[in-house]
């Protein structure tokens, strides 16, 4: 895994109910290089989802290791595991996950509040928040609340809360699945704008073929196994 910012090697995860283990990562070396834009494809069910929780720190696998930058993810204690997520990782998911009671800008600040000092630095935050607002073209909706938008709206919030703490790595999982193809195709723009002015290194989950075509690299998952 030498120049790779993350990375797994035989990474196994089945998932159990009652006696039955249905396997569904079934040994996966993969490796996210700084500076790229990975797309990982496959039918639905083949492990994707899953692969980029493990990549993300979200679900230890029962076998294999992840490395950020050489170090073992799931070798940290918890918090320095959570610190290491919310200060390099970013995260966007098909269904926004955005907090229904908050506003927009607040849904993106509290992002930044999840860094150690974070509450000391209010003033910084904000400017960094209502700046990311502005370039996912929210300026003008950020008292808004999420129910208040529509979905592409709210995966452009999700995207700028996603790039609170300037991380070095954004996962996205099928950011556009939720969308019809317009929709979609803006919030792509924002994301490879904002991954060139961000100098973001991106890991991908679609079905989106052209998507995929525009990411510099792919990979197929099949069946719990990178074909
Ligand atoms: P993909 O993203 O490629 O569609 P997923 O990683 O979401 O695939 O899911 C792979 C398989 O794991 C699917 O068969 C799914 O039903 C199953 N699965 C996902 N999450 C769980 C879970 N928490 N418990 C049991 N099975 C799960």
């Amino acid at each position: 895994m030498s120049d790779a910012l993350l990375g797994c090697r035989g990474v196994k995860l089945a998932y159990r109910t009652g006696k039955r283990a249905l396997e569904i990562l079934k040994g996966v070396d993969l490796e996210v290089r700084e500076g790229e834009c990975l797309a990982i494809t496959g039918l639905s069910g083949a492990g994707k989802s899953t692969l980029l929780n493990v990549l993300g720190g979200l679900c230890r696998p029962d076998e294999g290791c992840v490395e950020w930058k050489g170090k073992d993810v799931y070798r940290m204690g918890e918090g320095e595991r959570s610190r290491w997520r919310a200060r390099e990782v970013g995260f966007v998911f098909q269904s926004y996950h955005l907090l229904p009671e908050m506003t927009i800008e607040e849904n993106v600040l509290l992002a930044g509040l999840n860094l150690p000092g974070g509450w000391l630095r209010g003033k910084a935050l904000r400017e960094r928040a209502s700046g990311l607002l502005e370039r996912v073209g929210l300026g003008g909706r950020r008292a808004h609340r999420p129910n208040e938008l529509s979905g592409g709206e709210q995966q452009r919030a999700a995207l700028a809360r996603a790039l609170m703490n300037h991380p070095k790595l954004l996962l996205a999982d099928e950011p556009t699945g939720n969308l019809d193809a317009q929709t979609g195709e803006d919030v792509m723009r924002c994301l490879f704008e904002l991954r060139e002015t961000e100098g973001l290194t991106v890991a991908m989950v679609t079905h989106n073929e052209e998507l995929a075509g525009r990411c510099t690299r792919r990979v197929r998952m099949e069946e719990g196994r990178i074909a």
